[in-house]
């Protein structure tokens, strides 16, 4: 038996609700993992919502850490007793013990610890592809310049430490003037509170009037006709969440005034739909981590049990860095 988060149906925080559920064996290409802690991210509150709509009843949380506990068939990197984190599907990993697809599941290295990997393999691994292959056309140069947006969150705070590693001029947004503050204090070469100025008019005056090559939107309505504004000609909008909700939809001939910008809509998911392409980002990651260059924040820790209560700080913008669930 496990302890679990499950929705019986989309709606407001007060739907997770803790349960008994009974855990099996692993069946071909899976593991069964024992959690020691998990990672929250907004993607979860998607998921609690319906924006992300989900067959019920469902589990809640894609993102963990934990001790490898039996192993199904065809299954070659992983052995019973391998430390390991993951960012997977589906939905599930607030719980203590799971089975699951092995294929997003990684060793995780000995360097790194428990907390550590379930605040980072879901956020990191976001960080990684959007700065290392979510590109504009022309490539990213050191010294360009970037924006992107809600930087003092999860995926945020590594973004910034990691544009910093790449030699990028990471433009950081974020809600209040302490959130700025981290931001810089992690690598962003300049923030704007985004509550309090126009970033449109800042990133013009930061970049001497040209404008970013990439704007990096996970804010979404909110931020979205102002992100047109920052950048360049031939730049890139890669949009990636909506934590403030969905973009509304627009006309293509209507991004022609901003001078032959590209739009991309990311997903971490279509990046890690390999087990080679997720070891490979991985090892990046962990390598960034091992360094030094890039710390992983985890500025919230709640017990399992309070698991509503961490949804309702995150859509409340009352975190900062990652948030991990912990388990007794
Ligand atoms: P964060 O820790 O960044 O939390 C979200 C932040 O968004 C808030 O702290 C807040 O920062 C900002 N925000 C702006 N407007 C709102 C609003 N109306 N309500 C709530 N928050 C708002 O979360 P994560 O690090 O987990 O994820 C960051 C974003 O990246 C999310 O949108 C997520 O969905 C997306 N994502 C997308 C992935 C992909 O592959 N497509 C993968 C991983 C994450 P502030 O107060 O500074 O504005």
């Amino acid at each position: 038996m496990s302890l679990a988060v499950q929705i019986r149906q989309h709606g407001g925080p007060e739907e997770l609700q803790l349960v008994n559920v009974q855990v099996g064996e692993p069946g071909p290409g899976e593991i069964r993992i024992r959690h020691k802690a998990i990672g929250l991210n907004f993607i979860d509150v998607y998921h609690r919502t319906g924006l992300y709509p989900l067959k019920m009843p469902a589990g809640i949380g894609m993102e963990a850490s934990g001790v490898i506990e039996a192993v199904g068939e065809g299954v070659a990197h992983l052995k019973v007793g391998d430390r390991a984190a993951y960012a997977g599907q589906p939905p599930g990993s607030y719980c203590e013990v799971r089975v699951m697809p092995a294929m997003n599941v990684c060793r995780l290295p000995d360097a790194i610890s428990f907390e550590t990997g379930a605040a980072m393999m879901l956020k990191g691994l976001t960080a990684q592809y959007l700065l290392k292959k979510a590109r504009p056309v022309e490539g990213l140069d050191k010294g360009d310049f970037v924006l992107f947006h809600a930087a003092a969150g999860g995926v945020g705070l590594i973004a910034c430490q990691w544009a910093k590693a790449l030699g990028l001029q990471l433009i950081g947004t974020a809600g209040s003037d302490a959130k700025c503050q981290l931001a810089l204090a992690n690598g962003a070469a300049h923030a704007i509170n985004y509550n309090t100025e126009d970033f449109a008019a800042r990133v013009k005056e930061i970049t001497g009037g040209k404008g970013v090559k990439v704007v990096y939107d996970s804010v979404g309505k909110d931020t979205w006709d102002k992100s047109l504004e920052c950048l360049r000609p031939f730049g890139l909008m890669a949009s990636f969440g909506n934590a403030s909700g969905p973009v509304a939809p627009f006309a293509p001939a209507m991004l022609g005034k901003y001078g032959s910008i590209y739009v991309t809509r990311q997903t971490l998911f279509t990046h890690i739909s390999s087990r080679e392409a997720t070891q490979a980002m991985a090892d990046d990651l962990f390598a960034v981590v091992a360094s030094g260059e890039v710390k992983i924040h985890i500025e919230q820790r709640y017990p399992l049990k309070d698991v509503q209560q961490a949804h309702r700080d995150l859509e409340a913008r009352k975190t900062t860095g990652s948030t991990i669930l912990t388990l007794d």
